[in-house]
């Protein structure tokens, strides 16, 4: 049987991108093209030579920083010849088709680039998706942004590394304890290594998760689901008088139930919509 891993990327807790040179997430921006990009293939690079070694086949990556925009943030021409990419419009986050594109029974996951959630301490960059104006979303009472997004999608697959800012592993734990945290950047010890020192600690660290894969969880949640999102401070929501799903609006907090993750992902879209500033 072919082994799949599952890779999955964001950009704000890749190596090598701090505070001082923060334009190197602005998807677009000169210094994102110039040093974020390099900075996020070679995480990138790192996962896919340790995984090979381990005698993984396939690498199949979503590279889901600024989703929407069709420009890869990864440089596509750098990867090796075993990585192929989530096809999505625009590479948008539409997780049931991203989970149908992958085999049915993946080796496992590993998440890279991560940042941690909104409110979290010592963090580079934390927001929910996006912040302002979300303030949190919850699934049974845990906040989940782009890792629990990520991951739970991919119910039933082994967890078996998060590599990020060192802020960005207690939703990685949260979501499986036994997940292998690989940190690249730690902002209350002010420990900033280049993209060259991680590589090699990236690299070491997921050949022994891959290792020990015995140890770690398949991601799994129970049933059913209960969502809410909480707005920040100056956004409220404009809601709807009929609404089709389960759940409620009051001004800054919606909830709605749902039968499965996909879905309940898919309603966060539409719910979404009815966000407002206030003026
Ligand atoms: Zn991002």
């Amino acid at each position: 049987m072919k082994r799949q891993l599952i890779l999955l990327s964001d950009m704000e807790g890749a190596s090598g991108i701090f505070e001082s040179n923060r334009g190197a997430v602005y998807h677009g921006s000169e210094l994102w093209r110039e040093v974020g990009r390099q900075c996020l293939t070679s995480d990138i690079l790192a996962v896919c030579e340790a995984a090979t070694e381990c005698g993984i086949d396939e690498i199949l990556l979503y590279d889901g920083h600024f989703a929407g925009d069709a420009e890869f943030n990864v440089i596509l021409e750098q990867l090796p010849s075993n990585v192929r990419t989530f096809d999505t419009p625009n590479r948008e986050f539409d997780w049931r088709r991203i989970r149908g594109q992958a085999e049915s029974d993946p080796f496992g996951l590993i998440t890279v680039g991560q940042h941690a959630r909104s409110g979290e301490p010592w963090a580079y960059f934390p927001h929910t998706i996006q912040t302002p104006p979300i303030k949190a979303v919850l699934v049974n009472n845990m906040h989940i942004a782009e890792i629990g997004q990520m991951a739970l999608s991919f119910c039933g697959t082994k967890y078996i590394a998060n590599i990020g800012c060192n802020a960005s592993h207690k939703e990685a734990k949260e979501i499986s304890q036994n997940v292998a945290c690989i940190t690249v950047k730690n902002k209350k010890e002010g420990w900033e290594p280049s993209p060259l020192e991680t590589y090699q600690i990236i690299k070491r660290e997921v050949v022994e998760a891959i290792q020990t894969i015995d140890q770690k969880d398949v991601i799994s949640i129970s049933e059913p689901f209960d969502f809410s999102m909480e707005l920040v401070e100056g956004y409220y929501f404009a809601s709807p008088t009929v609404f089709p799903w389960k759940g409620n609006f009051n001004e800054t907090v919606a909830t709605w139930v749902s039968p499965s993750i996909e879905i309940g992902l898919e309603l966060f879209n539409y719910v979404r919509n009815f966000i407002k500033k206030k003026s």
